[in-house]
């Protein structure tokens, strides 16, 4: 089941006459009350957080509502990290999670007092140099042949992230040399992954990892961060996520791995970015002409530059014809962008109502990996975000951007000066 556009025709030509298409649109008490279902669902687990993706969605009033739902961030950038500290959401509520990292990043994540989770045991050395190690650590744990991944993030043993288990055991060694008192354990297996047993089984790997590695090295684990990766449903037969049955299951892992070894009370965290906002965001678009030719194309005023999901991965994202919601469909379209690269396209061999131009299409899960995936190619311009308030209202919440944007990092003044120049040199 995918979550139904929240408008009607009429209430999105209303919000279009004040903020032109193509844009984003993000529904803050869908968000919220989801949020509320993850947090009740482990309220079992003591100081239970999400520390959110930002990739996912990285836009301060978002997060700002997040962090009023208890969440903190999971970032892996310098700008991600400034991101999360205008939103309000500091400290050990940033939880910075990065790979071929450069050593100023860690400096600055060290410098706000962010939890840094290390992707690789020589990252130590690099630490301690650009900034002294910290009281509290965390690592990256890649299982290598002892899981099997997903198609989107592909098999642990392929994945560039992490340590062995062997390094695991020699890192945190080495930290609780140095002094260290605190230490997370942290993996990311998959991604958009539906099935919940699988995320049942990841955390009984990481409980059974700790309980492990605390024996072994002599340390104590304050918390597990179980990474993100749940998935949602995309297409209309795809089934969510039962987070209380993804709980239970974990509560019981906990119960014979943690409990039993005396590591409780072990915090468990995670860092959700698709599943909290995913669902509930929806891009947008008008469509500009309708071609037949060897097929029948559908051309929108976004392209994948603004959603880029379908022409990266073939993903599919179910579309909503306006006011055509109890229509047939009857027609078969691919329905397209205005760049010149033929993926471009938002759905291929789609059936849809008939559609004719003006009408305006809703482009489902554009709320993760959506606007924040955009790009300039082709002169392309990102468009705007848009919040759904709770009381029906509507704020942009990022402007769309205009040529002058894509202009801003060239110097025509300089141009000016380089082509005189050119021009007396070639006189000599
Ligand atoms: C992308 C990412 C996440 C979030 O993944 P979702 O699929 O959005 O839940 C969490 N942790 C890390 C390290 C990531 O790279």
């Amino acid at each position: 089941m995918i979550t139904n556009y929240p408008l009607t025709k009429k209430q999105t030509e209303k919000i279009i006459a004040e903020h032109p298409t193509p844009f984003h649109i993000y529904d803050e008490k869908a968000i919220r009350e989801n949020s509320r279902k993850l947090y009740k669902a482990f309220s079992w687990s003591k100081d239970f957080m999400n520390y959110f993706a930002v990739k996912a969605l990285p836009n301060p009033f978002i997060l700002k509502i997040l962090k009023e739902e208890g969440m903190g961030t999971d970032c892996s950038s310098l700008p991600e990290l400034m991101l999360s500290e205008k939103a309000g959401i500091l400290g050990e509520n940033i939880m910075f999670t990065s790979n071929d990292t450069p050593a100023e990043e860690y400096a600055y994540a060290k410098k706000i007092g962010a939890i840094i989770n290390l992707d690789d045991i020589s990252h130590i050395h690099m630490l301690e140099k650009a900034a002294g190690i910290p009281n509290l650590i965390c690592f990256r744990y890649n299982p290598g042949k002892a899981r099997t991944g997903n198609t989107l993030i592909g098999h642990p043993e392929e994945a560039k992230y992490g340590f062995t288990k062997g390094q695991l055991i020699e890192g945190y060694t080495i930290m609780k040399k140095k002094g260290v008192k605190r230490f997370g354990l942290h993996t990311m297996v998959v991604s958009n992954e539906l099935n919940p047993d699988y995320h049942i089984e990841t955390a009984r790997m990481l409980f059974n990892l700790a309980a492990e590695i605390s024996a072994k090295v002599g340390i104590r684990f304050e918390f597990v961060n179980l990474g993100g990766g749940y998935g949602t449903p995309y297409k209309p037969t795809d089934k969510a996520i039962d987070l209380d049955y993804v709980s239970d299951g974990i509560k019981k892992a906990y119960d014979e791995i943690i409990v039993k070894n005396s590591l409780d009370p072990l915090r468990i965290v995670m860092e959700c970015g698709r599943m909290i906002t995913g669902p509930y965001g929806w891009m947008v678009t008008a469509v500009r002409h309708i071609k037949n030719t060897y097929k029948d194309y559908v051309g929108c005023d976004a392209c994948m530059a603004n959603l880029m999901r379908p022409a990266l991965y073939g993903a599919y994202h179910h579309i909503t014809v306006l006011g055509k919601e109890d229509k047939k469909s009857s027609h078969k379209y691919d329905v397209t962008g205005s760049l010149c690269e033929n993926n471009d396209k938002f759905a291929v061999d789609r059936m849809l109502p008939e559609i004719s131009a003006g009408d305006i299409l809703a482009i489902h899960n554009s709320g993760a990996h959506g606007h924040a995936m955009g790009f300039n190619y082709n002169g392309k311009l990102r468009s705007a975000e848009l919040l759904l308030r709770q009381d029906g209202s509507v704020v942009e919440i990022r402007r769309a951007e205009t040529a002058a944007d894509y202009f801003s990092t060239l110097d025509f003044g300089k141009l000016e000066k380089f082509k005189q120049e050119n021009f007396i040199n070639s006189l000599k």
